[in-house]
């Protein structure tokens, strides 16, 4: 990385003065996936440890160098700080989030700034429902901040959605009311841990909420696994990983039977094969319902671990509650809604336009009044699969058939249509009577017999041979 602001040092620093960092070196809070500080919170604390607006400090200072050292646009960075949500925005794992990472790395002299962020996680998991929608934070983790006499600091764990509780405090996160803190932050004196103390009446019983076992368990694990991230976060996601995980789950708790995994979690048995097979990554709330169903780390899911396992229900009440934020889709902003629907049609989490409507949160109605192009294309995926499924139903139907009646020949036995099916019985759902047919006209030209009992080339030689050896 060469410097863009060589040959700027004060008058008098000798030029091969030790490197010094242009911004304060704050040092990041927190040292465990429990309690490390976000990005967003430290660009906080950045800004008012020089006393800058969040916007100049961007405008003058970072986005200047993310131009130079990077050639991003520093104007999307100004961008970037503006929403309202930008904490939240900061701290995630997009390409906009590494450049922040990097240029505060390189400002403020550090190198790890980028473990304040869920970058660790990008090649991992899926990213799909993966952050808050609402900055939350833990009430008895402020407490802590205000007795030690440290800021008030956001922790990366409450970036993320699945994350519902306090794993050190066993409370429940509170969701920061956005205009409480517009309105506050506009009048804002004093150090930052009394301005937060007065912004969220930390004191109050009301916002400390027990939590359950579950939401404390799943977000340890969340926790943990930010932790196990930094260290094979090269690995990368890998399907056949998952694919070893799971067929090591279904074999060690459920008999070998996909069908009961899929009971346990409350999904489908279509979920569940798609996971298996490797052609759907699993999402990252289901990764950590997994997790905690099958006592082991979200680690071992993704690193193929055959781990020891032990069944845990997911309490009642509690199935749909990770994967569900509520009807809040409507709420959300177009645009986002419109990325997150282009990216459930991209991985193909969403194959018709029900699916995406449900994991979007909204209604099929609103999907179709607000994003036509997205619907018609919805729709026509959805038909597209259908039928493809039916194709490939048909052809390995057609397949098994063709083995069937070959088995059959080479038993010397006619494989007339009935003598097939009756060997097909119980393997495969066997459907009308065309579906049938198509494949018996298809078995017969493929061994080149023709329905009306002529033999053809290929088949010619064969059955004469066995009459033949046995006599006839
Ligand atoms: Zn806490």
């Amino acid at each position: 990385m060469t410097s863009p602001f060589r040959g700027r040092l004060p008058g008098g620093w000798p030029e091969d003065a030790p490197p010094r960092s242009i911004l304060y070196s704050l040092a990041p809070y927190g040292c465990s996936g429990e309690d490390r500080e976000s990005l967003g919170s430290y660009l906080t604390r950045l800004c008012e440890a020089h006393e800058m607006s969040r916007w100049s400090l961007t405008n003058t200072i970072v986005g200047p160098a993310a131009e130079e050292l990077l050639h991003v646009s520093g104007a999307r960075m100004s961008r970037d700080i503006g929403r309202a949500a930008y904490s939240l925005n900061v701290s995630g794992l997009t390409e906009q989030v590494s450049y922040w990472a990097q240029t505060l790395n390189y400002l403020t002299h550090r190198n790890t700034l980028q473990l304040c962020t869920l970058l660790p996680l990008k090649s991992l998991v899926s990213d799909f429902v993966l952050l808050a929608v609402k900055e939350r934070f833990c009430p008895g983790c402020h407490e802590d901040d205000a007795r030690l006499g440290r800021d008030c600091y956001d922790r990366l764990l409450w970036t993320i959605d699945a994350a519902k509780a306090c794993p050190l405090h066993r409370l429940r996160l509170v969701s920061r009311p956005e205009a409480k803190q517009r309105r506050v932050s506009r009048s804002e004196t004093g150090s930052s841990s009394q301005r937060q103390t007065t912004k969220y009446s930390i004191g109050e019983p009301s916002i400390h909420t027990p939590a359950s076992d579950f939401e404390v368990e799943t977000s340890r694990l969340i926790a943990e696994l930010l932790d196990d991230a930094i260290f094979f976060c090269n690995a990368g996601y890998s399907a056949s990983a998952q694919t070893v995980f799971l067929k090591h789950a279904i074999h060690q708790l459920f008999d070998g039977t996909p069908a009961r995994f899929a009971a346990h979690l409350g999904i489908n048995k279509s979920q569940i094969h798609g996971w298996v097979k490797g052609s759907v990554q699993m999402s990252f709330p289901r990764l950590v319902q997994t997790a905690y169903c099958c006592g082991c780390a979200i680690a071992d899911i993704l690193l193929g671990n055959r781990v020891m396992l032990s069944l845990r229900p997911v309490p009642s009440g509690q199935r749909r509650r990770l994967t569900q934020r509520g009807a809040t889709g409507a709420r959300r902003p177009k645009e986002v809604l419109q990325a997150e629907l282009e990216a459930l049609i991209r991985s193909g989490r969403a194959t018709n336009a029900t699916e995406a409507a449900v994991a979007a949160g909204i209604s099929l109605k609103y999907l179709r009044t607000h994003f036509p192009e997205q619907q018609k294309r919805l729709v026509r995926l959805g038909r597209e699969l259908s039928e493809f499924v039916r194709l490939e139903a048909t052809e390995n139907f057609n397949k098994m058939y063709l083995s069937e009646a070959n088995a059959l020949r080479a038993e010397g036995v006619y494989p007339s249509r009935r003598q097939v099916l009756g060997r097909l019985k119980g393997k495969v759902m066997l459907g009308r009577f065309r579906r049938i047919q198509n494949a018996h006209r298809g078995a017969l030209a493929a061994t080149g017999v023709s329905s009306s009992g002529a033999t053809g080339r290929r088949m010619a030689t064969r059955p004469s041979l066995r009459r033949e050896d046995r006599g006839v």
